[in-house]
């Protein structure tokens, strides 16, 4: 479990390097969100890898909900991400009800920079955004070489090199919150044994 902890701890002082790096671009190009807006988190296929969800398996294990979120998440079927908190009907405008834990790939997405064709980046800036400032949008995209936007792909690779086997591969983000807690659970249990001598 201490490994994980220490695993946690590194993911998280990355986390904040990439929250101040995506908004401060975001703040400064003025693509920034629409307020209340959700519709990022209204979608079950965002990626996410079981280290970037690490800090909140291990932060729902200290708050005694481990094992009850793994049995919902076993039985969710639901057509968002599992810690998504709509506001309204269609799911477009809602809250994050873990945002000090949300993964990497949430901090980073509105407007940023992603691989293009021949190996280019290109600018990637999400739908709501795109139709919410437009002027912004065309300013960044004259101004791209002055202010470039940072990268996802570096981002990411960022996180992935505190522990390649647990970086390694992208899965539905709901996926890899069960992972995650499945190697906290476990690691709870080993180390029950491992101090006691028997599981509990
Ligand atoms: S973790 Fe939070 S920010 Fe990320 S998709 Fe889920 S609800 Fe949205
Ligand atoms: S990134 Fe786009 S879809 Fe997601 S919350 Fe911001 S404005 Fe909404």
């Amino acid at each position: 479990m201490q490994r994980l902890r220490e695993l946690a701890r590194l993911v998280e002082a990355v986390f904040g390097e990439l929250e101040q790096t995506f908004s401060t671009y975001q703040v400064s190009s003025g693509l920034t969100c629409k307020p209340g807006c959700g519709a990022c988190c209204n979608n079950p296929r965002i990626e996410a890898t079981v280290l970037e969800m690490l800090p909140l398996a291990l932060s729902l294990y200290d708050q005694g909900r481990a094992e009850h979120v793994y049995t919902e998440l076993e039985q969710y079927s639901g057509f968002a991400c599992y810690h998504f908190a709509r506001t309204s009907l269609d799911g477009q405008s809602g809250s994050c009800s873990v945002y000090s834990q949300r993964p990497a790939i949430c901090r980073m997405f509105g407007a940023a920079a992603v691989n293009g064709k021949h190996g280019k980046d290109r600018m990637s800036v999400c739908k709501v955004i795109k139709a919410e400032r437009p002027k912004a949008l065309q300013a960044a995209l004259i101004d791209v070489l002055e202010l470039p936007p940072p990268r996802m792909t570096d981002g990411k690779e960022r996180v992935r090199q505190i522990d390649y086997a647990l970086g390694r591969q992208d899965m539905p983000i709901n996926q890899a919150l069960k992972a995650a807690l499945e190697k906290v659970l476990f690691q709870a249990c080993y180390g029950t044994f491992e101090s006691t001598g028997q599981v509990a």
